[in-house]
């Protein structure tokens, strides 16, 4: 059963999904790739047309949008993937607004990178990217990169089971160096697990921190976990003014053997070893791409085709809210309904808001 929160917040994504016209998961099972055999994949995408035809269906299998006037109705473009909006006549392509827009070296590469990151359990680095792909290094970090920016968490499925939480630095590179100046030059980072009754590992998210302050530490848990959670920490401090909002237990023998501790060090092996040296600015991005693996390890056959729905979404996402839709964040949406239920009034959801109703 659901609870109030719970059932409002369903409600809510739903409607928002609904409004923004992304409907994408209603995108027939049938048409979505599944596999990681190489061969598999080269005999489906043969040509670049055979990408357009995959990312046209999950671009307009919700329906359509327009992306200059938001008119849903279009009809087929003279052209081979593409629709024409029916009021202002805009051509919509299938690969406009999303991220595998205008590569430079086609679509069948970038697919075909986007399989090899995603299906290869440890990932593939840009500059082995850019020599076997025959690509410019810089072109090859930039799509490596977005990549990674659409394996960032939807943040709409929190935490609820038992999570737990630790901070810790990477970068070891400062060798005999001690004190603050050495730690300034490390990145920050605060991880949160969530594990299964039988402390089985069901899903992670890293977050880049400025120092470990209650403010600092509070972003991982408004962003991924639930007041509902049972939370593990360590005796830090910062974490008490936490528990007015979440249920914490803090543990003096908490380090080295938790799961979180396990993960961290996983984690930091796997940068080592896959992206050698990570810089500060972009390491928000190689955490996605780390829990986009975790998070979805039991979904391997279909990892391709998820990280090329979020291809086609996140660009979607970022040009709609940028636009005239402001989007209210989950917390907003919830309260706001709680409010005008218990006022008794009537209120309607248009483009993830609520409003009050005429
Ligand atoms: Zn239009």
């Amino acid at each position: 059963m659901l609870n109030k929160v719970q059932r409002i917040t369903y409600t809510y994504l739903t409607s928002e999904i609904k409004e923004l016209g992304i409907l994408l998961h209603a995108m027939k099972v049938e048409n979505q790739y599944k596999g990681t055999a190489v061969f598999k994949f080269l005999d489906k995408f043969k040509t670049d047309e055979d990408c357009k035809a995959y990312l046209y269906d999950l671009k307009f299998s919700a329906g359509f949008q327009c992306s200059k006037c938001q008119s849903t109705e279009a009809y087929e473009g003279i052209k081979p993937f593409t629709k024409v909006c029916k009021s202002c006549r805009h051509v919509e392509s299938s690969t406009s607004g999303t991220l595998y827009h205008k590569v430079k070296f086609g679509l069948r590469k970038a697919f075909a990178i986007v399989f090899e990151i995603t299906t290869t359990s440890k990932g593939v680095s840009a500059l082995q990217i850019s020599r076997k792909y025959d690509i410019n290094k810089d072109t090859a970090w930039l799509f490596c990169k977005k990549v990674r920016i659409s394996m960032g968490s939807s943040e709409v499925h929190p935490m609820v089971d038992k999570v737990y939480v630790d901070e810790f630095v990477i970068g070891g590179y400062e060798k005999g160096a001690v004190g603050r100046k050495a730690e300034s030059k490390k990145i920050k980072a605060i991880m949160a697990v969530e594990v299964t009754d039988k402390n089985k590992i069901k899903r992670v998210y890293t977050m880049k921190i400025q120092d470990y302050s209650t403010r600092e530490l509070t972003k991982i848990f408004d962003k991924h976990i639930a007041p509902e959670a049972q939370v593990h920490t360590d005796e830090w401090r910062s974490y008490r003014p936490l528990k007015t909002k979440y249920t914490i237990k803090q543990d003096k023998k908490y380090k080295n053997s938790s799961p979180v501790n396990l993960m961290i060090q996983q984690q930091k092996s796997w940068l080592r070893g896959t992206h050698h040296r990570i810089s500060s600015h972009h390491a928000e991005t190689y955490f996605n791409e780390f829990s986009f693996r975790i998070n979805r390890s039991q979904w391997k056959d279909s990892i391709f085709h998820k990280c090329t729905e979020r291809m086609v979404q996140t660009e979607n996402r970022n040009r709609l809210q940028v636009s005239q839709v402001k989007l209210m964040t989950r917390e907003q949406y919830v309260q706001r309904v709680m409010l005008y239920e218990s006022m008794g009034v009537n209120y309607k959801v248009e483009y993830g808001r609520v409003k009050l109703a005429a």
